[in-house]
């Protein structure tokens, strides 16, 4: 996490290098550098969103954040660790809610809810060492969604978070990365090379999701990040597939599977786990 979060530095919060994610003695560190991003765009996609404003609760000032027109945009599938995949617009880009003067940042599930100590901890960490950034596009580029993802991610750390929002941060910024490598152009020079850059990262990420999804389950009361306990289960199972962690996907997909609480169509999913698991398994 600490080269992730590299891309810090640009607006003064590089310091938070050294903060552990999940406060972790045996935490594994992401060993990925972070590639100079780029954003290829369509024209449709600022049909597809309007400005939200909203006050900031660390600064007070009003600001407006791009947000996507609900019932506007068709879902063409959900991946295995189910991310929504959109054809017209990567709705991923726009879930951070990021004040632009001060550096707050959250999801929006997340956004505002503060004790007087984080809102000390936020001011002294963040703000006081945070450079002001502008997003003035249509859209936000890739590059920018990362920006907002990080400073969300920086923000979960020094108000510290439950374990359940820091990696629900994860995984929602491995889709984006994700998202970004589906929208990359094959012919561009380097393709290959910031293919495999990207999807390094994205693991990590995925590992990191997966390491505290398993603390937030130990720890926290249902519902864990907005899901009931199937579905958490179930998605840790997938991304503990997606991460080759077989002792950990084979212990939650045999939960899923003799639980009398999960559905059929839960139980169908876990049953795709298990046989992409014997295909990875046979092929190494
Ligand atoms: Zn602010």
């Amino acid at each position: 996490m600490a080269d992730f979060l590299s891309g810090l530095k640009k607006f003064g919060l590089g310091n938070l290098k050294s903060e552990e994610l999940y406060e972790d003695p045996k935490k594994k560190k992401v060993e990925v550098e972070k590639p100079a991003a780029k954003a290829p765009v369509k024209i449709v996609e600022k049909d597809l969103l309007y400005d939200k404003k909203y006050t900031c609760p660390i600064c007070d000032k009003e600001f407006v954040a791009k947000t996507v027109r609900t019932g506007k945009v068709r879902m063409k599938g959900v991946d295995l660790d189910l991310r929504p995949d959109y054809d017209e617009i990567d709705q991923i880009k726009y879930d951070v809610i990021a004040c632009p003067e001060c550096g707050y940042a959250a999801l929006a599930r997340y956004y505002g809810k503060l004790t007087k100590f984080q809102i000390d901890e936020i001011k002294s960490k963040i703000c006081a060492n945070y450079r002001k950034q502008d997003y003035l596009g249509e859209v936000y580029s890739y590059e920018e969604a990362q920006i907002r993802y990080e400073l969300a991610l920086a923000t979960a750390m020094v108000k510290k978070s439950k374990n359940s929002e820091k990696a629900y941060l994860c995984l929602k910024t491995a889709w984006l990365i994700r998202g970004e490598v589906q929208r990359m152009d094959p012919d561009e020079p380097n393709y290959e090379k910031q293919k495999a850059e990207k999807e390094a990262q994205e693991k990590e990420l995925l590992k990191n999701a997966l390491e505290g999804f398993i603390m937030a389950r130990q720890s926290e009361e249902f519902p864990i990040a907005g899901m009931d306990s199937n579905t958490l289960d179930y998605l840790m199972a997938a991304l503990a597939t997606e991460t080759d962690d077989f002792d950990v996907a084979n212990k939650m997909i045999s939960e899923l599977l003799t639980s009398r609480a999960a559905n059929e169509r839960i139980k169908d999913k876990t049953r795709a786990l298990k046989e992409m698991i014997a295909e990875k398994k046979a092929g190494q």
